[in-house]
């Protein structure tokens, strides 16, 4: 019999198949399973006109034969099978756009699901077959046909006999190496759960003859003797619950649902159930869990939604659905607009993606909107999971999502003392208040005793009270929220002060000017700058970081990048009305010694209400006991 070749395409793309994406091998059973599905669904719509069919819904079915003498799997369908020219162009020739897509895929990203991509589906058979034979009668014609392929070098193509209309691809797995296990597809238990995985919403039954065990009959119920069986059973569930009615679906389902699907132990604390109609129609299950898996902040996690077109899984962690402040999402996304396109081109596939993704983007904020106003015990519970999450959102691309994310963030308010939403620090802002004033450090109790949160509390002021390393840098991508602008409270101008008072500030400093000086020569360049504040309450010194930056970011940097020496410039402020300052200034005509002493210990203070560590605490202590003798 003549041998007839693949078409150029098809052998470069069986290449790059077979030798590429071996770790995804396991979903040729899906692809089979859903060229059948397809058949049959061809068939079942030719059926509903024509009652030449003889078949029913019911009578529809996918068979799976194992055969592990001969090392073959089968799948049968009744489906509407192909005639002897459909064979050849079927399966004889692959779309060049697909082939073209899928080798830029390739190149792009390793973890994609290309097959699910573009439809290349029968071929990755290949990746666990030596060889494959499909018997195959077209419905409406007589004579069937067997093609028979072993990869590598084409195809031939015979007449053949068969009973009724359908297919049966018969796929004889490779011979078992070391590493790779392929008669492993054999097994009742590995079929079973794939079939489960990826198959489980076919919405034919797809059976397969399972064995079984039963009590003999007649034997004595106290000494059970046992014999086995086969029986035809029925793998897939074949309704998904996210197709069903919200109301006909309970909250146990929904859990137990997110519970198998997504391994985790905790109860979701939401369930977002949608469907959109429109420019792309599709029905999403959503959940929001309770805990970070416990590596949900590195790069191993895997975000994204499992990806169904119309029933059959087409992808396990499709991250284009997600954006990077939502990845903790879990769930399903169903579309069947996706079916026509997804194999074909990926530029339109992206656009029905990003339509789905931004479509559920908005859903998600608007349940996490309504969490945080109706549930707030539960927001905070995701709050002390995710919220980091959402920090990072606030910040990355340059602050593109900040006003998603800006709305969903709480901070600990002083005033409140507890968590609050930058919407209810504004509306709570108190009158003749201009900006949104935050701290940010290491440690709460610390920071609500910052001079500067005393003089702003003194006003009846809240302060954002932020101990994580990310906060200030999502203020600073902020800048503003609700058109009020957002102050470090710890490094930046209060702009409490009149013009008649900072006048008055201008002139003290010109009066002190002397003073200043001496305790900046005395301190050399531990400091840029030494100058007066009116902003300390009853605090003598505090120390402030040079334009715009400031101490936190100083100890980020010096974490995240220890070769990196970054310092801040260091401004110490006086609070001139402050017993102590005063009694540094009249050490400086009586016993200028002590008073430079004097000048240090303050600064050291400073450095220490900053939350910075003294730079040498040696030499701190002996100043210490120096003035106490
Ligand atoms: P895709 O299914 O994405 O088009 P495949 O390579 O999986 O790509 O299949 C190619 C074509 O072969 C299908 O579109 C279908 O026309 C035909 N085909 C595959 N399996 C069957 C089957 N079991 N019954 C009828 N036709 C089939």
């Amino acid at each position: 019999m003549e041998k007839m070749q693949f078409k150029a395409e098809s052998q470069r793309l069986l290449d790059l198949m077979i030798n590429s994406i071996y770790t995804h091998r396991e979903i040729f059973l899906r692809e089979i399973l859903s060229n059948a599905s397809d058949a049959i669904d061809k068939l079942a719509y030719t059926a509903l006109t024509d009652d030449k069919v003889g078949l029913s819904r019911e009578d529809f079915a996918i068979i799976i034969t194992r055969d592990e003498e001969n090392r073959t799997l089968t799948v049968s369908d009744n489906g509407i099978g192909m005639s002897r020219a459909e064979l050849e162009e079927n399966l004889g020739t692959i779309a060049k756009s697909g082939s073209l897509g899928f080798k830029q895929a390739m190149e792009k990203q390793e973890d994609i699901d290309i097959i699910g991509q573009f439809g290349v589906g029968f071929y990755s058979a290949f990746m666990v077959a030596s060889s494959i034979t499909v018997i195959t009668r077209k419905y409406g014609e007589d004579t069937a046909w067997k093609w028979v392929s072993d990869g590598a070098d084409g195809y031939t193509i015979e007449e053949t006999t068969r009973s009724a209309p359908g297919t049966d691809v018969i796929m004889t797995l490779k011979v078992d190496t070391e590493e790779d296990k392929y008669s492993d597809y054999l097994e009742e238990y590995e079929i079973r759960s794939l079939v489960r995985k990826y198959s489980d919403y076919i919405r034919y039954p797809i059976r397969m003859e399972v064995e079984k065990s039963r009590m003999k009959e007649g034997c004595d119920e106290d000494k059970p003797e046992y014999e086995s069986y086969t029986e035809m059973e029925t793998l897939n569930s074949m309704v998904p619950i996210w197709q069903r009615a919200k109301k006909d679906v309970t909250q146990e389902e929904y859990e137990s649902f997110y519970r198998e699907k997504f391994f985790d132990y905790n109860k979701p604390l939401r369930v977002i159930h949608s469907s959109a109609e429109g420019a792309v129609s599709f029905k999403a299950l959503l959940y929001i869990p309770e805990k970070a898996p416990y590596d949900f902040y590195t790069k191993d996690f895997k975000a994204g939604l499992q990806l169904y077109s119309s029933g059959v899984m087409i992808m396990e962690n499709c991250a284009d659905l997600l954006p990077e402040h939502f990845r903790f999402v879990r769930g399903v996304v169903d579309s069947q607009d996706l079916s026509l396109n997804i194999s074909r081109e990926m530029l339109q596939h992206n656009r029905q993606l990003t339509i789905i993704a931004r479509n559920l983007e908005k859903k998600i904020k608007s349940e996490l909107k309504s969490m945080m106003d109706n549930e707030r015990e539960n927001y905070e519970k995701f709050f002390d999971a995710f919220g980091r999450n959402l920090k990072y959102g606030t910040v990355s691309d340059y602050g593109t999502h900040k006003d998603i994310c800006a709305d969903l963030l709480l901070f600990h308010s002083h005033k409140q003392g507890k968590r609050i939403s930058l919407k209810e620090y504004v509306d709570a802002m108190a009158e003749g208040q201009e900006k949104i004033y935050f701290a940010p450090g290491e440690n709460l109790a610390q920071l609500a005793k910052l001079p500067q949160v005393e003089t702003l509390s003194a006003k009846g002021y809240d302060v954002l009270l932020c101990n994580e390393d990310v906060d200030e840098f999502v203020f600073q991508s902020l800048m503003t929220y609700e058109e009020k602008k957002t102050c470090n409270a710890a490094t930046e101008d209060l702009g409490l002060q009149t013009e008649e008072e900072k006048k008055q500030a201008e002139e003290k400093a010109e009066e002190l000017k002397g003073f200043l000086t001496f305790v900046k020569e005395s301190l050399g360049d531990q400091v840029k700058e030494v100058r007066l504040s009116t902003e300390l309450g009853s605090h003598p010194v505090c120390m402030k970081a040079e334009n715009g930056m400031s101490f936190e970011m100083e100890k980020y940097m010096k974490r995240v990048e220890p070769g990196f020496d970054m310092k801040v410039g260091r401004i110490l402020e006086l609070n001139p009305d402050h017993a102590a300052v005063q009694a540094m200034k009249e050490a400086m005509t009586a016993d200028p010694v002590l008073a430079k002493d004097y000048a240090q210990l303050l600064t050291c203070q400073a450095q220490l209400m900053a939350g910075l560590p003294i730079e040498d605490p040696y030499a701190y202590t002996e100043l210490v006991c120096k003035l106490m003798k």
